[in-house]
């Protein structure tokens, strides 16, 4: 980010164009980000994958000496402060080492929650005491962490828990009584950051070490997938936590809980894109290996295919990814270090990008699941065996759908939160729809001259017809289009579509002005790839929307809007097609 240049706001993106050369893309990364990246990527390769057989089989004393010795390399301590022995690198640098993490997703589960949201709430919300007594032992690894939010009763409804907590006769304890669900690390965690109720009504997060009095973990879950990964229920039986180990204040639990999912949901997006950059190497060198007809399969256009709607949909993932960390990066930027309120800074520079975290969660789990199943499917018969990853990598995929919010919960924070902001007065919405609906009642948008012009100009009248929908929503729902969730989710799609087709461009004319022609080349034909199916999607998604809030004249102006403003000229997809598979199957690895 230059000095000077304005910082789009969570959501600007839908009404304001993005400036080319302003976000921050993986070919921004520095000399020390992807030498850590080569660290991480090497002690996957080396320490973890040759284990994934006994890790698989619930040998969780190796997970937790894997993550101690990938702590020594300082892989645990990215996020926190300097003060208390962290390395406090940027989210860009954050996300590069999750995304390497996750070439076993065992592994990433395990990371992921014990540096993310086992860590983090300690991080943003402990105080002084509380970080010198627990911090350094976590950040280095010699203990581990979990979260604890879930319950057999509450997932999505997080708030609705019923684990209560209740201060000793002396003040000096809680008792703290409940179950809490599906604890990842749950098995082995040292410190598990707990959610309870105080008098069954303030809702608290607590610092509960596993070795108090009073405190469990239950049987591991028999699970379809991450059988490297421990998951626990925490039974808590008048568990004794001294009063120090309030997190963040009494009754504002609910704020620790979901701020610190933000970050977890963009880890996630990371973590998910290095899982599908791996799965996809897999896919491709099978198909250089594998013959049939007498010819390797890879020269099959149907295989070709595959390899090429996967590559683009992972270009898109990463740009997707490393764009929004940026973002954050930039706003934490201006937060100066040592104001007494630091976090809570930090914490509202976050959450002003929650949407744009919730639709890389959405986005990247969503492009892993497509890559996974074309794994599978290039392998074959041999795909749906034990003999080769592929199975496995088809089953540990399903939960990134699941956890960190599903992403049902996900799709509607992110015109829910929109609609809420503008009902508060922070997005200039209504004025944006006048001018939506009059730009998109008038003529189509032109392409602009020069390269990425048809999708620039498909981005602006997605935007356009995304306003549209948005205020026609409200127009017919009112207050109560938070509760319309079949019109939420329609709008979910169009914008997370507008957000990955725009990051795609983005990233593709960064890589274009930096002169490597062949590598442009390869990121215009992943946008060229990319922009076809996800503009289909969001135009059939838009086309829903229309289908939920118009009636009559209304909407056959919606749709005569929508299907005049979204024609997505797609001329040499075939050739990008090509292009992207050639790259991949004679490098045998994801090819950008
Ligand atoms: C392997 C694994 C590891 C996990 N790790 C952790 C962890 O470390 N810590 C932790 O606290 N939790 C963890 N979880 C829990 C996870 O976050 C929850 O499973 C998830 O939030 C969903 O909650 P649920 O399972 O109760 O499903 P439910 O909330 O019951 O949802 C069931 C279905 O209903 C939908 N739904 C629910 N509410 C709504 C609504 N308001 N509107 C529309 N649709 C709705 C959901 O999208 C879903 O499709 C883990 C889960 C698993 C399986």
């Amino acid at each position: 980010m230059k000095t000077g240049e304005k910082i789009l706001h969570g959501g600007g993106y839908l009404i304001e164009d993005a400036i080319a050369g302003t976000v921050f893309t993986p070919e921004d990364f520095s000399d020390e980000q992807l030498q850590l990246a080569d660290t991480t990527d090497q002690f996957l390769r080396e320490k973890v994958l040759p284990h994934v057989a006994r890790l698989e089989d619930h040998d969780f004393d190796l997970m937790v000496r894997l993550l101690r010795e990938f702590g020594k390399l300082g892989l645990l301590m990215i996020d926190a402060p300097e003060e208390y022995g962290g390395l406090d690198l940027s989210k860009t640098t954050s996300m590069l080492a999750a995304e390497k993490a996750a070439v076993y997703g065992s592994f990433s589960c395990a990371y992921a929650a014990h540096s993310g949201i086992g860590t983090l709430p300690l991080v943003y919300y402990g105080t002084k005491e509380q970080k010198e007594r627990y911090l350094g032992k976590i950040i280095t690894g010699e203990w581990m962490a979990a979260y604890c939010l879930t319950e057999p009763d509450s997932g999505s409804d997080a708030l609705g828990a019923k684990a209560t907590a209740t201060l000793t006769p002396d003040g000096r304890h809680y008792l703290l009584n409940g179950t809490k669900q599906f604890t990842t690390n749950g098995s082995f965690a040292d410190l598990y950051t707990v959610f309870a109720k105080i008098d069954r009504q303030h809702f608290t997060a607590f610092l509960v070490e596993r070795t108090f009095e009073g405190v469990q973990p239950g049987p591991q879950e028999k699970k379809l997938g991450i059988h490297g990964s421990s998951t626990t229920s925490v039974i808590l039986e008048d568990a004794k936590v001294p009063v120090e180990n309030v997190l963040g204040e009494v009754g504002k639990g609910h704020k620790i809980a979901f701020n610190v999912l933000n970050v977890g949901r963009l880890k996630l997006g990371a973590c998910v894109t290095g899982g599908g950059k791996f799965a996809f190497a897999d896919g491709v060198r099978y198909a250089n290996l594998r013959k049939q007809f007498g010819v390797t399969i890879g020269t099959f256009g149907a295989i070709r295919e595959k390899i090429a709607d996967t590559a683009a949909a992972l270009f898109a993932s990463e740009a997707l990814v490393y764009r929004v960390a940026g973002m954050i990066d930039d706003r934490l930027a201006a937060v100066p270090k040592g104001i007494p309120d630091y976090y809570e800074a930090y914490q509202e520079g976050i959450e002003d990008y929650s949407i744009e975290c919730a639709i890389a969660k959405v986005f990247c789990s969503d492009v892993l699941a497509l890559v996974v199943d074309e794994v599978v499917q290039i392998f074959g018969g041999y795909g749906y065996t034990q003999e080769y990853p592929a199975e496995r990598f088809y089953r540990d995929e399903r939960i990134n759908r699941i956890f960190e919010g599903t992403n049902e919960i996900n799709r509607m924070l992110i015109p829910g939160t929109l609609l809420r902001r503008a009902m508060k007065g922070e997005i200039p919405l209504q004025d944006e729809v006048m001018k939506a609906v009059g730009r998109l009642s008038a003529a189509a948008v032109e392409a602009p001259a020069g390269p990425f012009g048809g999708e620039k100009a498909l981005l602006r009248n997605l935007k356009d017809a995304f306003l549209v929908l948005a205020g026609a929503a409200v127009q017919r729902f009112g207050g109560k289009v938070k509760d319309e969730q079949e019109t939420l989710l329609a709008l979910a799609d169009v914008a997370i579509g507008v957000f990955a087709i725009e990051s795609a461009v983005l990233r593709a004319e960064k890589i274009a002005a930096a002169g490597n022609a062949s590598r442009a080349e390869l990121a215009a034909a992943a946008v060229r790839t990319f922009t076809f199916p996800a503009s289909e999607a969001a135009v059939t998604a838009a086309r829903r929307a229309a289908f939920y809030v118009g009636e009559g004249n209304t909407l056959q102006m919606l749709l005569s809007g929508i299907r005049r403003a979204t024609r997505y000229d797609a001329s040499g997809l075939l050739d990008a097609k090509h292009k992207l598979a050639a790259a991949a199957l004679e490098s045998e690895r994801y090819p950008l």
